[in-house]
């Protein structure tokens, strides 16, 4: 769906790291997008041409998952609901548990902000193992609403997150693979 003009310019911006956090991760740095205004806008374009008509709202994943996620429920004119780390927002939360290479972690959203029969779309910046992808997909479908679609701004195709996406029956959309 995206240019191939928008492709290769986001292609140019990205940072690629080598080793970073930990030896074997080849860490993508979204930062310089934020640099560019213009290009930001182009992004956001086509992730909303993406989910036009199809979603009633969208959930972005913490942290980066906000940074194009809010844009994008703005950009359609629907709410956007914020998916965070354990302990980060008060009570009553819905909460989905998960396992993490080493041990588990906890996502949360404030109860009642997910409607029941909703269609959601998921977004974060970059889809790498789907570990938290799926548990946020989990998380929303417990509260009644049904996940039809994921976007991306990047994903990683070795790690294999799209095929543990599948089973939720959602379109999956990223503008660039690696
Ligand atoms: P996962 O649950 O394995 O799909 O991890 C996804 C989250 O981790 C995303 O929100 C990314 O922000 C971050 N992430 C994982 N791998 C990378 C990477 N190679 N470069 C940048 N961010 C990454």
């Amino acid at each position: 769906m995206a240019s191939k003009e928008l492709i290769k310019k986001l292609e140019e911006t990205i940072e690629n790291f080598p080793d970073f956090p930990v030896p074997g991760i080849q860490f993508k740095d979204i930062s310089p997008i934020f640099l560019d205004s213009k290009l930001y806008k182009h992004v956001i374009a086509d992730l909303a041409a993406f989910s036009k008509g199809k979603v009633d709202a969208v959930c972005g994943i913490e942290s980066r998952g906000y940074l194009f996620g809010i844009a994008i429920a703005v950009a359609l004119e629907v709410p956007f609901i914020l998916i965070r780390k354990a302990g980060k927002l008060p009570p009553p939360v819905a909460s989905e548990k998960y396992d993490l290479e080493y041990g588990s972690a906890i996502i949360e959203t404030r109860e009642g902000q997910i409607k029941p029969g909703q269609r959601i779309l998921i977004h974060d910046d970059l889809l790498a193992t789907g570990g938290t992808t799926e548990a946020a997909a989990k998380l929303v479908e417990k509260q009644g609403a049904n996940v039809s679609q994921f976007s991306f701004l990047i994903g990683l195709k070795d790690l294999k997150g799209h095929e543990k996406l599948r089973k939720f029956g959602a379109e999956i959309y990223n503008i660039l693979e690696y």
